[in-house]
């Protein structure tokens, strides 16, 4: 298979096929050679988290002439037992995380690779009674020897042998199962083909409980232990049940797969992993705490309706390198926002759109770490790196905006005709626009070069010469770039609106104010970038943003203004004044909750008692109950006055406020242990013995430590979590050092932020994929200081060429860091 030999004369230039991870040069000389890919796995799973898993794999394929073979696995050599091939042991070279198999061990035509090999621990997310793969984007490797990359579709078949107690779950249903010697031995049937990534098992204590949806039973696996918990399962599978029965419509293909079943698990790392047949949840974001918040709801339903998409678009048609990952999310998310429609009807949708995807993207956009939406790939070593909040929340948007150029039913007989075309294979950005070209008029290409391939957004302002009005883009990073856009403009007059829809395809766009327009509201829609009202507009908007009647609107506005904030273009007391103003009038449970997720910066910023006094009476009097309850959790967070930590303690006290429940204790526990921290022996023991479930109180075990007052204990938690073995379970080791990093302690742990970041290549490395955004951002986001921008720029002065991918995320998360430098002289 290779171009020379291993050790011949290429040397001179490393020799990008044999380098660590899976060379884009690598996958590309597969991808033309391995043909008919099958594996036969086989794992042997002990009851002890400390022993091996020992596995065995048989790989089958064809090739058209003897060559040399390179298989992936990212484990240390004497962890592979045995290998031979076609029957006959075989030599090997075990190098950069490959198994190096000669030319003269094959044959042309079909071969069998047949390794013995202890399975590496990373991606197997072992837990006392529990574990699960979760091998996205590129760790089947550290699990067993393969071919690891999207485009080689192989055939599954899967014997586990557990204990015989535990159940266990993969992409197929199963075949056989018998208990010999207290070893329970289970083989699942064939997959269809499926990416390296999407292959998954489960094993564990699991309760099991089914769903029959007409013909089809859907089944659900879970730890949960409190029954008003277990009982919301009937919604969810619900949800399940209409996100397929929309899909099957819109697409016109059934349900693609044998069987379909999902697992909810406690510390799970993502919200969800759309494995075929064994699609992982977290718990937290399935079982809902008692009085959800419709934010809260409706992530919910749009997390099951976004994995349930991706059976079709990235499990049946995959994209063929991860550089592409992003057509899968993009889909997954707009589709996502058109299944959860229909499943809450007094919802305004669009309104929750911006809500969810413009916020996110724009949280992303609007840093120096912005990345394009398709983003270069080189090794398949980087590929988690290239998810955020651009691929998941801009690219909808965008994808929105291409829907509007083409059409509701030209784009839906493209989509069609895409999966059709590529069913159970692999699919560029470059063939879905091919496809999606020949269903329209309009130039595809151009727009998305600008959208797709370009990173940023453009700043729109406004000028009114005397009626006229000139709308203007213009490239914030001076690319000379136009973003094609349209938006709403809306005409504020004494006793009505009129509003009008932009079409802004180049520089400039002018049009007419109607007379007796008393003020011209921007983005009504929120389709458009980032829009700067002059000083004027930008007073009344302040004054006036609550007053706008439709609710879309409303939320836009508010959207505006919190931009422009952002930029430093609103000082704290101004916008915390227009935040209070809205707070009195708002009626809308969406913007309510939007303007909650708000307060807290200005409010950290501000501190004062007076305001807090009156956001407690908020809590309160609001007519909207979930409303009440964000301005708590937004105090807990937030609060700072004496007062308000005396009254946040009565609370977790007494525990008897009425929609409080045991996550919210828990976290005002943490707060208040850093807040009191000559009560913290007592708060954490008092909260330690009101949790029940096991798995809630390892976490709580874990976390508490981050709020020690003793500064060596602090110290020494840092130091452990600085080794991947303290990080196993992501979501805790990131609020664990975000408490270490708390608003509070800012002058003393502005010390962790070098070695936070020094081990931040290993962090990816170890962690899986959002990991390395969320460590970082847990370590940056609560400092405020020029001791800690400091930090960061130091940091990256002794690193020069730092990986550009790593960079992007620390600038994203340092995005506050870097706006008070650009704006304050003395830093
Ligand atoms: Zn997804």
């Amino acid at each position: 298979m290779a171009v020379c030999l291993l050790f011949g004369s290429c040397q001179e230039k490393p020799n990008k096929l044999y380098e660590e991870g899976i060379s884009l040069e690598l996958a590309q000389l597969r991808k033309e050679e391995i043909k008919d890919l099958k594996y036969n796995l086989r794992f042997s799973i002990p009851e002890q988290k400390q022993e091996a898993v020992e596995g065995e794999t048989r790989i089958l394929f064809t090739i058209q002439k003897p060559q040399e073979i390179i298989l992936d696995f990212r484990e240390s050599a004497d962890k592979v037992k045995e290998v031979s091939v076609n029957g006959q042991p075989s030599e090997y070279t075990f190098l950069n995380e490959h198994i190096i198999l000669p030319e003269g061990s094959t044959i042309e035509g079909e071969n069998e690779v047949h390794i013995r090999f202890t399975a590496g621990d990373q991606s197997l997310n072992r837990n006392d009674e529990y574990l699960y793969t979760l091998l996205v984007p590129d760790r089947a490797r550290t699990v067993f020897p393969c071919f690891e990359q999207p485009n080689l579709k192989a055939e599954f078949t899967l014997q586990l042998e557990v204990p015989a107690e535990w159940e266990a779950v993969s992409n197929t249903s199963v075949a056989s199962e018998n208990v010999i010697n207290g070893k329970k031995h289970i083989t699942f049937r064939p997959t269809e083909p499926l990416s390296t990534y999407l292959f998954s098992f489960v094993a564990g204590k699991l309760k099991k409980v089914e769903y029959a949806d007409g013909e089809r039973i859907l089944t659900a696996y879970h730890r949960e232990t409190d029954p008003k918990k277990v009982a919301q399962l009937d919604v969810i599978f619900e949800q399940v049940a209409s996100s397929l029965h929309w899909l099957e419509d819109y697409t016109a293909i059934p349900y693609p797969f044998a069987k379909y079943s999902f697992i909810i698990l406690p510390g799970f790392q993502y919200g969800g992993m759309e494995h075929t047949g064994a699609t992982l949840y977290n718990d937290t974001r399935m079982f809902l705490s008692e009085h959800p918040t419709l934010d809260e709801e409706l992530a919910r339903a749009k997390l099951i309706a976004h994995e349930t998409a991706h059976m079709w678009f990235g499990d049946f048609v995959t994209m063929d390198w991860f550089n592409d990952v992003w057509t899968k999310e993009v889909f997954a998310n707009y589709f996502a926002a058109c299944i959860v429609e229909p499943l809450f009807p007094s919802v305004n949708h669009s309104l929750n759109w911006i809500k969810t995807y413009t916020t996110a993207s724009l949280a992303e956009d609007r840093t120096q770490g912005s990345n394009s939406i398709r983003q270069p790939l080189d090794n398949l070593r980087n590929a988690g790196l290239i998810y955020g909040n651009i691929i998941y929340n801009k690219a909808p948007v965008m994808m929105q905006k291409l829907v509007e150029i083409m059409g509701e039913e030209a784009y839906q007989k493209g989509i069609q005709e895409y999966l059709k075309t590529y069913a159970y294979g692999n699919a560029t950005w470059d063939d879905l626009i091919a496809i999606l070209d020949s269903q329209t008029e309009e130039d595809l290409a151009t727009f998305s070069d600008v959208w797709v391939n370009q990173k940023g957004m453009p700043h729109i302002t406004f000028t009114n010469r005397c009626g006229q009005l000139e709308i203007r883009q213009r490239d914030p990073l001076n690319r000379g770039l136009i973003w094609p856009q349209r938006f709403q403009i809306t005409f504020q007059g004494a006793e009505e609106s009129a509003s009008v829809e932009v079409n802004l395809t180049g520089e400039t766009y002018a049009l007419t104010v109607p007379l007796g327009t008393q003020a011209i509201l921007p983005n009504t829609d929120e389709r458009g970038c980032l829009f700067i009202p002059d000083e004027q507009s930008m007073e009344w908007l302040l004054a006036h943003w609550q007053e706008t009647t439709e609710d879309t609107a409303r939320q836009s506005l508010l959207m505006l203004l919190y931009e422009n904030y952002q930029h430093r273009l609103i000082s704290d007391k101004k916008w915390m004044d227009a935040l209070m103003n809205g707070l009195k009038t708002e009626k809308n449970a969406l913007i309510a909750s939007t303007l909650c997720g708000y307060l807290g910066e200005p409010l950290q910023k501000l501190s004062n008692e007076a305001l807090e006094k009156e956001i407690w009476n908020w809590t309160e009097k609001h007519p909207i109950a979930s409303c009440r309850l964000q301005l708590i959790r937004c105090l807990i967070s937030n609060a700072s006055t004496p007062q308000s930590i005396d009254k946040l303690y009565d609370l977790w006290e007494k525990q008897n406020h009425p929609m409080l429940n045991e996550r919210d204790y828990t976290n005002m526990a943490y707060e208040l242990a850093l807040h009191r921290p000559e009560k913290y022996e007592d708060i954490i023991k008092t909260q330690r013995e009101r949790i029940n479930n096991p798995d809630r109180l390892r976490q709580f075990d874990f976390i508490s430590q981050a709020v020690t007052p003793d500064t060596l204990q602090m110290d020494a938690f840092f130091q452990s979590l600085l080794k991947a073995e303290n990080r196993r379970i992501e979501p805790w080791a990131a609020s664990a050092l975000a408490y270490l990093n708390h608003p509070l302690r800012q002058p003393y742990s502005v010390k962790y932020i070098r070695p936070g970041l020094e081990v931040l290549e290993e962090v990816q490395r170890t962690g899986d994929i959002f990991f390395p955004k969320n460590w970082v951002s847990a370590l940056l986001r609560n400092h405020k200081s020029k001791e800690a921008y400091q930090e960061v720029q130091a940091f990256f002065e002794a690193h020069p060429g730092y990986s550009p991918l790593l960079t992007n995320k620390i600038l994203q998360a340092a995005w506050p860091l870097y706006r008070e430098a650009a704006n304050s002289l003395d830093m």
